[in-house]
């Protein structure tokens, strides 16, 4: 069965989606807010990316000992759908390692959609359940943190029947 990304939206959402979906249009409607993907294809751009990141909002929590991309995540979670690559602690000592996995989907799609999941768990370093002081983080660091993640379902919906808005983007 398809994995339903927009479970958690209402009905109302549910069927401007299908009806924009019927018409063809989401592609567009992803392009005119996203008109092009990143340049952040390899591991070391990934940590750049998110040290960045880190920098600017969180800079005294822990240290991040790793970030990279990984085509094992899957994103298919269906409760919240994007924290199957959540921030992992390693081991049970006292000196954990934080490592950010990101789906290796994100390698080539609009920045914002990778911003706004390197936002989602940068904030697991401080909240690590999905409460409301963790979203508060998240749109401290990302405003527009909601929007995107309807928008990055989307993308990820259409991406699971091969509807790639971005496909003829060359990579140079
Ligand atoms: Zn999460």
């Amino acid at each position: 069965m398809a994995t339903d990304y927009l479970a958690h939206y209402s009905e109302e959402v549910r069927a401007k989606v299908t009806a924009l979906h019927q018409q063809g249009l989401l592609p567009q409607f992803l392009l005119k807010r996203h008109p092009e993907v990143h340049q952040i294809r390899s591991d070391r751009a990934l940590y750049d990316f998110t040290v960045a990141l880190k920098n600017s909002y969180l800079k005294k929590s822990a240290p991040l000992a790793k970030v990279c991309f990984d085509d094992k995540i899957t994103l298919s979670h269906q409760a919240l759908g994007l924290h199957t690559y959540a921030a992992r602690r390693q081991g049970n000592k006292v000196k954990t390692k934080n490592e950010i996995r990101i789906s290796s989907r994100l390698k080539r799609a609009p920045e914002a959609f990778l911003r706004m999941l390197v936002v989602h768990e940068l904030a697991h370093l401080k909240e690590k359940d999905h409460n409301k002081s963790f979203y508060q983080l998240c749109c401290h660091m990302e405003p527009e943190y909601h929007q995107l993640e309807f928008e990055l379902r989307v993308y990820l919906m259409l991406a699971d029947e091969g509807i790639d808005p971005y496909q003829g983007e060359l990579s140079s």
